[in-house]
């Protein structure tokens, strides 16, 4: 047997069990199918096969997921930091020991690389690591002592959270979000993307097993509209964390409103690597590649917009061309394979539905542009050449192994063009100037910003976006900024005079 043939082999039998259950809910410690009984069908991307049956729930159960999250609250945001670490540090040791049916079922619910789902699943366990550690210290306050006044600051557990995330590395970001939201003593009610549900099911069993008191967090599936709307929406739930489209980020804030949501929004991204002519372009060009074709493009922090200097322009595109016809495009559970199938066909639709938009506005495929075989949502890995900034090509999110070049002949055009788009998640500049770095990294529009580097994340690091991009930040203290509501408590240090009225 080919080693793709066991892991299809494998990847069926972790999975078999869903196609026998479904993916239910799990509320209060307790599987649940949708109050209303309707289901979906899962696919997989990779041949539409039928992997399951999905819980497709409505404003019933999120009240019932909300309310175990509610009852669970006061006793989950109780016990000691170091109780807290202890349940967190034991999920991500069962992450490790279920790593390849993570990465596995990941594969087949989401059409992503094997290559990358390995590594996703144990940088799950690491995000869980990171916030077991500062859970002891996640209510540390401050002494802001006045002169009749000894000031203290405390941070407590905002309450019961709503997460909400989208499909593209679903489990990585579920851990994520949840962990830091655990470590800060919330409960939660997640609801993932409809298009990829089975890691979030396998994670809240990971946290159950590990000790997790029933309710603390409570999955509910469904689609994004009345699911996703009603968690948004319901009172008892104080903070909506949330990882999506652009779009939906603002009709999240709206279905909020009337409960006065705090929200943390991540949303798209349509970043711009930018390589001047004094760089290392071998690693600019290998970060360049691995930015925007890893992950099948479905990446935020994806570089989809190259600006070259013109000088450099035409050999730098020779030898990118040659790079992007040479990746391999297959199962996603190959070791071998670079690029997988898109999520779903609707994604595959808005992907391919580019191929003409480049065309109609003058820009040239160079490499690409094709669908590649006839099951399955695979494309083939493309490059656009000859763009300019004005083209949709150059503005709008693809979230695809899609790539636009453009080019630059100054630093000031580059910081335009770089700047000129509704997003700002992520820049990557490749020079070797330090000051020109220092100059262009300050006005550059990004939350994130890397110099002669690809994304490579460091988790006490601020991670989020500015503009349409996001609201928030997550990583560090950040994330327990978010969770938590600060309290300030003035003692009196002795007689000061206290106005006196109607004597
Ligand atoms: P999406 O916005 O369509 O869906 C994300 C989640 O929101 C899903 O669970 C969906 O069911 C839910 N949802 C949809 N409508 C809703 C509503 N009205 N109320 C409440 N929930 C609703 O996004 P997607 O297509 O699943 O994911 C891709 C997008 O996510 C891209 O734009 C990508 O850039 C972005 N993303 C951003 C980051 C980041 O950190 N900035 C990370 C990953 C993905």
């Amino acid at each position: 047997m080919s080693e793709l043939q066991d892991n299809i082999a494998k990847a069926q039998t972790y999975l078999a069990r869903f196609k026998e259950t479904g993916v239910m809910n799990r509320i209060g410690g307790a599987d649940r199918p949708a109050a209303s009984g309707a289901s979906f069908d899962n696919h997989s991307p990779v041949d539409e096969a039928f992997l399951c049956k999905v819980a497709r729930s409505d404003a019933a159960d999120i009240d019932a997921a909300a309310q175990a999250a509610h009852e669970a609250f006061p006793a989950w945001a109780a016990i000691s930091g170091a109780e807290r670490k202890k349940i967190l540090h034991k999920i991500a040791d069962a992450i490790v020991a279920r790593a390849e049916e993570i990465a596995f079922a990941e594969c087949l619910d989401t059409g992503q690389a094997l290559r990358f789902m390995q590594k996703a699943a144990l940088r799950g366990a690491e995000n869980f690591r990171f916030f077991a550690d500062r859970a002891p210290s996640a209510r540390d306050g401050q002494t802001l002592p006045s002169p009749t006044l000894m000031n203290i600051t405390t941070r407590v557990p905002i309450g019961p959270v709503g997460v909400i995330t989208p499909w593209n590395t679903p489990f990585m970001l579920s851990t994520w979000k949840i962990a830091p939201a655990l470590a800060a003593g919330c409960t939660v009610v997640h609801k993932p993307a409809e298009f990829s549900p089975i890691t979030a099911r396998i994670l809240l069993e990971i946290a159950e097993e590990a000790g997790l008191p029933p309710g603390v967090w409570n999955l509910v599936n469904g689609f994004g509209e009345d699911a996703g709307r009603a968690l948004t929406e319901h009172p008892k739930i104080k903070a909506i964390a949330f990882v999506g489209e652009s779009k939906t980020g603002s009709m999240i804030m709206k279905q909020g409103a009337d409960t006065l949501k705090r929200v943390h929004f991540e949303l798209g991204g349509k970043n711009p690597v930018v390589v001047f002519d004094d760089a290392d372009l071998d690693r600019a060009l290998d970060a360049a590649i691995f930015m925007i074709y890893s992950l099948n493009g479905e990446r935020c922090t994806s570089s989809s917009r190259l600006l070259l200097q013109s000088t450099i322009a035409s050999d730098f595109i020779e030898k990118l061309k040659k790079r992007v016809e040479n990746i391999r495009v297959g199962h996603p559970l190959d070791p071998k394979t670079e690029v997988g199938p898109l999520i779903h066909k609707t994604h595959f639709d808005k992907v391919t539905s580019y191929f003409d938009v480049a065309q109609k506005d003058g820009a040239t495929i160079a490499c690409g542009g094709t669908r590649v075989g006839d099951t399955g949502w695979f494309v083939a890995p493309t490059l656009f050449t000859g763009a300019s900034q004005d083209m949709r090509i150059a503005n709008e999110e693809i979230f695809g192994p899609v790539l636009t070049a453009l080019t630059f002949e100054t630093e000031d055009e580059a910081l335009e063009m770089a700047n000129a788009i509704e997003y700002g998640l992520t820049g990557y500049v490749w020079t070797n100037d330090l000051t020109r770095a220092l100059r262009f990294t300050e006005r550059l529009e990004a939350g994130m910003i890397w110099v002669n580097s690809e994304n490579v994340r460091h988790l006490p690091t601020p991670f989020g976006g500015v503009k349409a991009s996001g609201i928030g930040r997550d990583g560090g203290d950040w994330s327990f900024e978010f969770y938590m509501e600060q309290k300030h408590i003035g003692l009196a240090t002795g007689q000061h005079k206290i106005p006196q009225l109607g004597l």
